[in-house]
């Protein structure tokens, strides 16, 4: 059965399953000319395949990759944090909604609630908030109910060890004064001394113009943590970017050093160097850092990632949307109509890696056309395992060279 949250979205991806010869096709909203488009991108995947043999072990990795996240939802369970990021999405006026309300329904009816999720045939819960790691005890009940998961936090909670899911600590900047001043208080130090070796862990630093420099010293600490590091570019607020326009001065939350002359937005210029200090962290790093050179050079190409409505401003191919069976949840339990899992963020401006990654699962044409990017798109799956899931949990994610994500990119 094809997942509607797969099956609602143009140049949707689709695996065709049953046989040995998975195969990816091109859906869109017209009959005409599917047929003929679906046969072609087809011929086009065999074709690669039988030519290059070598790559069907990555290419049915990723076919798997591809089936873990085909019903993914998100749970917000948590509306409290112990830092002040500076733009934080979860905190910004406009968006944000206090869930103290809901605490005590919430507990007593998150067990059922879960065991509905469980039986809706979700594959991929992901846990948020605030920060989640302050609700142990609703993770240590979603345990029950889901082997796999993701969690994003900012580690400086160590949670228990029988809560397995992957665990994306945020990190801001290297340098201990940065880390302080972008997030309102230290967090680094001690979410590497919490989560030191832990197998679920791993480091998302979120990359702005006053850290990139420091991308190195990040990659060099992780290692030396014995924890993998990936990135994620910064990326505004609508209500953020007003305030920039309008600006009247800071606050003391999550607007503390942002002016219109020096703020966290990063101009053409940043993302060519963003794109040059990864890409070489990547080669210097190659046992720490898990990021792809392809995934690199489309999220810091100048101008909108995505193609965005002109009435809305929302991304339209962004594969984060909610829609369908891919649901968010908010701290009442109910499925809320936000646009995504970041619903304050400007679609224009967006390059977080959430939406980023998951716009990968549908290849573009030029992912099907040519050998080159045929490669770069498995490359790019088999990058979304390696930082979204655990090796213990989905062993073959992680497997040898034939199925690293880095290795499959010809380019
Ligand atoms: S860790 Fe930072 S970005 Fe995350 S919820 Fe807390 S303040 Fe916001
Ligand atoms: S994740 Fe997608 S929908 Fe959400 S703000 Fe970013 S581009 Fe827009």
């Amino acid at each position: 059965m094809l997942p509607d949250e797969v099956l609602r979205r143009p140049a949707a991806l689709i695996l065709l399953q049953g046989t040995r010869q998975c195969g990816l096709l091109f859906m869109d909203s017209g009959a005409a000319g599917r047929a003929a488009r679906v046969r072609e991108g087809v011929r086009l995947v065999r074709q690669h395949l039988d030519d290059h043999p070598e790559m069907r072990g990555g290419y049915e990795a990723a076919v798997r990759i591809c089936h873990i996240f085909a019903r993914p939802a998100f749970y917000e369970i948590s509306d409290r944090c112990n830092l002040k990021c500076e733009g934080c999405y979860y905190f910004d006026p406009a968006t944000f909604r206090e869930g103290g309300g809901h605490r005590g329904r919430f507990d007593s009816e998150w067990d059922g609630f879960l065991a509905r999720e469980r039986s809706r045939g979700v594959t991929m819960p992901y846990f948020l908030g605030a920060e989640p790691a302050l609700e142990e005890k609703r993770l240590l009940v979603a345990a029950r109910y889901f082997r796999r998961g993701n969690l994003g936090t900012n580690g400086t909670v160590r949670l228990d060890p029988d809560i397995p899911f992957r665990i994306s600590i945020s990190a801001w900047a290297a340098e201990e004064s940065d880390d302080a001043r972008l997030r309102g208080g230290s967090a680094l130090r001690k979410a590497l001394r919490l989560y030191q070796g832990d197998n679920r862990a791993i480091i998302l630093y979120t990359v702005n113009p006053a850290n990139i420099d420091q991308v190195p010293l990040m990659a060099r600490i992780c290692r030396d943590y014995g924890l993998p590091v990936t990135f994620n570019l910064w990326s505004p607020t609508t209500s953020l970017l007003g305030r920039l326009k309008s600006f009247t001065g800071n606050d003391d939350a999550f607007f503390r050093i942002s002016t219109p002359e020096q703020s966290l937005l990063l101009s053409d210029g940043d993302l060519d160097r963003v794109r040059d200090v990864l890409a070489q962290a990547m080669d210097d790093f190659p046992d720490t850092v898990i990021y792809s050179a392809a995934y690199n050079r489309w999220s810091t190409r100048s101008g909108p990632l995505y193609d965005l409505d002109p009435q809305t401003g929302f991304a339209q191919d962004c594969g984060s949307r909610i829609g369908g069976s891919f649901k968010y949840y908010g701290m009442d339990l109910q499925p809320q109509s936000v646009k995504c899992c970041t619903p304050a963020v400007d679609c224009q401006n967006c390059r977080l890696y959430s939406g980023g990654w998951s716009s990968q699962f549908s290849p573009r044409p030029e992912h099907i056309a040519t050998l080159s990017g045929f490669a770069d798109w498995i490359g790019m799956v088999l990058t979304i395992g390696r930082i979204f899931l655990r090796p213990e949990t989905d062993p073959e994610v992680f497997g040898g060279s034939s199925v690293q994500g880095n290795a499959m990119e010809l380019a």
